[in-house]
């Protein structure tokens, strides 16, 4: 015996009610990546690194969740900013990265880190192929820096932030410093000049003076790759490498040319008899 076909039920029914009801709506479907997304501004795409603030605390590293953050340094002794100070020991940074792979975006790092040297940025457009190439190193997190937006403006009549009035005060005292050291230089007129001026620096003065732009020693580099260093560690220990050397050569040479003569050095008796 035939059986009478099945009328439908309602839930196709209430099914076909939403398909035709959406059908000739505007789709909402965004074309990425071919349109961006309208992102808010403080969104948590990627962490940046302001690596002249950090002054290797470790405390975003003992504080990581994940211990997805890895820091290398070493210990340099700069020269005591004012005449007749101490020399003191400081942190160098040679590596900083974060694994993004392991990172969960909780923002704890950014939170704890006491001189403000890790931001969020919007930026979000890092993804690879491969699972390794999400651990980014301190160069990376450098040019994120400049994706980070500014920060919100102060209410009307709020007090400038401790951090911007130590900065200017800071400013000021260098400034000063730098006048206190040109004076006599310009009181002993053109011939004078140079000596008196290289005299009147202070060491720290003369410190603050050497700038080296950070390139890559290719024999370091080369050396690090060969025994199985990545490419993105080894190139920033090439630089830090770099950079130590060319400071250290400055330094060596400045030191050289205001010593007097020593009576074991050929080289300078012959330099002081003609
Ligand atoms: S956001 Fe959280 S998980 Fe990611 S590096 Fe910072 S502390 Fe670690
Ligand atoms: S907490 Fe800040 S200053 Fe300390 S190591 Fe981390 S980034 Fe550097």
């Amino acid at each position: 015996m035939a059986t009478a076909p099945k009328a439908p039920s309602i839930g196709l029914l209430k099914g076909l009610g939403v398909t035709l009801k959406t059908f000739f709506q505007r789709a909402t479907t965004q074309q990425y990546p071919h349109v961006k997304p309208d992102l808010p501004p403080r969104t948590r795409g990627v962490i940046a690194l302001m690596e002249e603030n950090c002054t290797v605390c470790m405390l975003c590293a003992r504080e990581c969740p994940d211990w997805c953050i890895y820091i290398d340094s070493h210990k340099e002794v700069v020269p005591p900013k004012e005449e007749g100070g101490r020399a003191r020991t400081r942190n160098m940074l040679d590596r900083f990265a974060i694994d993004f792979a392991l990172c969960m975006y909780c923002g704890i790092c950014v939170e704890v880190c006491p001189f403000d040297a890790l931001f969020w940025s919007p930026e979000f457009e890092y993804s690879t192929y491969s699972v390794r190439e999400l651990t980014h190193e301190m160069d990376q997190l450098r040019v994120w820096m400049d994706t980070v937006p500014p920060p919100p403006a102060l209410e009307v009549g709020a007090e400038e932030p401790k951090e911007i009035i130590d900065g200017l005060e800071a400013a000021r005292k260098a400034a000063e410093r730098a006048a206190v050291a040109a004076a006599p230089a310009a009181e002993a007129g053109p011939a004078g000049t140079s000596a008196a001026g290289a005299a009147a620096a202070s060491p720290a003065a003369r410190e603050e003076d050497i700038h080296v732009e950070a390139e890559i020693d290719q024999e370091v580099f080369d050396q690090l790759v060969a025994e199985g260093t990545s490419e993105r560690v080894a190139r920033a220990k090439a630089k830090a490498a770099f950079v130590r050397r060319e400071k250290a050569r400055i330094r060596r040479e400045r030191a050289g040319s205001e010593s007097p003569p020593e009576a074991g050095d050929p080289n300078q008796r012959e330099g002081a008899a003609s």
